[in-house]
């Protein structure tokens, strides 16, 4: 060992074991936060599914490659550092000697090859991830950069170290080539032997640029440990836990999606029978009361933004940004940690558990951050503005785009139960809608015996559960459907469709309350759950003596369909339930409905969030519009004019998440932004699936004073014009039709 080498040896060893210590602790530190969460024990369940469901979103990079370009950069940079770590740890042997290697693999041409492949692509890669932060950097002149509110620096500098050590790599193996000890042939290592073709003969190079590599790996290894909210970085190693510990593992997509996460209070199912706000949790009033699940999605945020960027409330201007509400959690949760991490805590009478000994040696920053209400406007130092809370209308597009499988949703309505259940504090328009369902069963507050005036002047009965020998479908009509003028024009609709095709389906008419989903989504657990209980019953009871398969129920709102599907199981409802338009879309494809007219002048297909987002029904409301709008010969999609926004990445229309009942009074009207993207396609027609888009799109279409140009009806109501051109004539809106 030459002099160079001793001197590179000792440094490398010493920087080496600093950020080593430091990473240790910061580990510790963060494994001490995450702890401090609520028990989940589900989340422990289903090993096998989950181990699989990593390991294909990791290795195949599964959500990242929807975004095309990013994701394949960001994959050959997440299988760069793998390599680099093997590189990393090659450059040790290098310091030592000139011509040291890995032992048994260094040496071996594939190994050169592979490496220098993946190195080169490495670098590339990189490079166009350096390319788009600095093209969407939010400085830049005009449009809103989904980077806006991430740490900037830390990006950069992550992006830096990952090109330096790739670049350090060659211009070691450059050394060894131009000193003649380079093990690899020409073919295997074409550019490492182009880097060595400029470089001196200088033996003491190849353990000086190992020791650089060393030292710029070993600082960004310090400058994390230093930062341990530096989620751009850490989600190296958290992603993997933080996908394999998802809601639901077997979901292809969006884990946090379809069903809320149950209210549960020490990891248990909170049943408000026997709950009691003195001694169970009721919602999240404080940082620690988000499960561990919780704290590692918050640890976990990489800042990319592409949650910010698909939400329809930053995208109009409303205080709420998805990441940013993560960032906020996350920084605060890490702050507060000393003084929990301590002892400190509030009970759930809000009494402080710490004695002031046990405080005492805490800054006063820290106290005051620990002091912090969850939720509150500027004025109360809230970490949280009650406008960020409110403003989101449970549309699931963040976590449909979220790469780590961040769980944005179930986190905003925790925050909400506490607040509508504990605080009662709330937007206080939606009082209105929840005093209607505590005291009506609907939100519009109509009688209860009014539920089947739209069956009115139909030319055929229809039967009730009871009163039907059989039937196969149980027609949910849902409380738009059956109260709300638009909405009762799409039920009938369905009917007329099903009679035509010779379904047998009964309704429960008067024995229907409202699903629940609104107060659900708006926090008000209580509300759902006195409700839903009251379905279930009624559900039960309609169906007894059936096997799951045939407890079939078809609903035209997809909140009921969601929640009847995804959370009365929940309640011990297990019902078979179909949208619409999933069963029309079977009844075309069978040939019990004929479309024979063609319905003309442009369709467009705006995708309600509960129906494609939350539940993954794409195709069938488009195979429908296909078929009317060619007369019978459509297949999927085919002559609709797609909206920019669509399937997976439709725009909220601004209704869900209770939001229908509550003013939008901050930024442009969502359902604004909706109907101008649709009127950008030319199409006369916007066709929807769900009641609550279609007073929200009429609404936004007649703000516009465009009822002239466009109509926004139902999907049903559509491929009625079509099949039965008779029957829809009067059911049609003052609008004009298509055609
Ligand atoms: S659910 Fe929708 S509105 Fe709410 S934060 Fe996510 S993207 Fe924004
Ligand atoms: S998409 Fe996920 S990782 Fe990216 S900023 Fe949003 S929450 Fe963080």
């Amino acid at each position: 060992m030459g002099s160079v080498q001793i001197v590179t040896t000792i440094l490398a060893a010493a920087i080496t074991a600093v950020a080593v210590w430091l990473a240790v602790r910061a580990v510790r530190k963060m494994v001490a936060v995450i702890r401090l969460g609520q028990p989940a024990p589900e989340r422990f369940a289903d090993k096998g599914a989950r181990a699989r469901t990593m390991l294909v979103e990791t290795a195949g990079h599964t959500r990242m490659l929807r975004w095309g370009v990013v994701g394949a950069a960001h994959w050959f940079v997440m299988v760069g550092f793998i390599v680099l770590s093997l590189l990393v740890l090659e450059a040790y042997f290098e310091v030592v000697s000139p011509t040291g290697g890995l032992p048994l693999i260094g040496g071996l041409a594939v190994y050169g090859l592979v490496t220098e492949v993946i190195a080169v692509l490495g670098v590339v890669g990189i490079g166009v991830l350096i390319a788009i932060r600095v093209r969407n950097r939010p400085s830049r002149p005009g449009g809103r950069s989904r980077f806006t509110g991430s740490t900037m620096w830390q990006g950069y500098f992550v992006e830096a170290v990952v090109l330096a050590v790739l670049v350090m790599g060659f211009v070691i193996r450059g050394f060894k080539v131009a000193t003649d000890h380079f093990e690899y042939p020409l073919w295997a290592t074409p550019v490492s032997h182009a880097v060595g073709a400029l470089l001196p003969a200088w033996p003491a190079g190849v353990s000086i640029a190992a020791l650089v590599k060393i030292a710029i790996s070993m600082t960004w290894l310090i400058v994390i440990a230093l930062n341990v909210t530096m989620g751009v970085a850490w989600h190296r190693f958290l992603a993997f836990f933080n996908i394999f510990f998802k809601r639901e593992p077997t979901r292809p997509a969006g884990s946090g999606l379809g069903a809320l996460r149950p209210m549960t209070s020490q990891g248990k199912p909170l049943d408000f029978e026997e709950a009691d706000p003195e001694k169970d949790q009721f919602g999240v009033a404080q940082v620690e009361q988000f499960t561990w699940k919780g704290l590692l999605d918050f640890s976990t945020c990489t800042e990319c933004g592409r949650c910010q960027s698909q939400c329809p409330a930053w995208n109009t201007g409303k205080p709420l940004s998805p990441k940013l509400l993560v960032l906020s959690l996350r920084d605060h949760a890490y702050a507060k940690a000393p003084y929990l991490l301590a002892g400190g805590g509030k009970d759930l009478t809000g009494e402080e558990k710490a004695t002031q000994a046990q405080l005492a040696h805490l800054d006063v920053l820290t106290l005051a951050e620990a002091d912090k209400p969850l939720i509150g406007d500027a004025e109360a130092g809230g970490v949280i503005d009650p406008d960020v809370l409110w403003s989101c209308t449970t549309c699931g597009a963040c976590v449909e785009q979220c790469p780590v499988d961040i769980e944005h949703v179930d986190h905003i309505v925790d925050m909400r139960r506490y607040q509508v259940l504990i605080e009662s504090s709330f937007p206080s328009e939606a009082g209105v809608m929840l005093r209607n369902l505590e005291n009506k069963g609907n939100p519009w507050g109509a009688p209860q015996n009014t539920r089947e005036d739209w069956t009115k002047g139909l030319d055929f009965e229809v039967p009730r559960v009871g009163a039907a020998d059989d039937f196969e479908y149980l027609f949910w009509v849902g409380c738009a459907g059956a109260f709300e003028d638009r909405a009762k024009k799409t039920t009938r609709a369905v009917a007329t469709l099903l009679h035509e095709a010779g379904v047998s389906f009964a309704i429960l008419g008067e024995g229907e309350t409202c699903s629940g989903d609104p107060a659900r989504r708006m926090g008000n657990e209580f509300v759902f759950q006195m409700l839903a209980q009251q379905n279930v019953e009624t559900l039960n009871e309609a169906f007894e003596g059936r096997e799951k398969a045939s407890r079939k129920i078809v609903a035209t709102c997809p909140h009921c369909f969601n929640t009847l599907g995804n959370e009365y199981g929940q309640l011990g409802g297990d019902f078979e339930v179909v949208h619409h338009t999933q069963l029309l879309a079977h009844l075309v494809s069978t040939g019990r409905l004929t479309p024979v007219q063609p319905v003309d002048g442009g369709v467009t297909y705006h995708d309600p969030c509960y129906l494609g987002r939350h539940n993954r029904v794409f195709a069938p409301p488009r195979e429908v519009l296909g078929s009317a709008v060619n007369g019978g010969s459509g297949g999927a999609g085919s002559g609709i004019v797609e909206m920019p926004r669509n399937s997976e990445r439709s725009f909220c229309c601004g209704a869900g998440g209770a939001r229908m009942w509550m003013e939008e009074k901050i930024g442009k009207r969502i359902n604004v932004d909706r109907v101008e993207e649709a009127m950008s396609t030319g199409a006369r027609t916007v066709a929807v699936g769900c009641p609550f888009c279609s007073t929200m799109l009429n609404d936004g279409v007649n703000g516009k004073g465009a009822g002239e140009q466009v109509e926004v009806v139902d999907v049903a109501s559509v491929l009625l014009r079509s099949v039965r051109p008779d029957a829809a004539a009067g059911s049609r809106e003052a609008t004009p039709t298509a055609g």
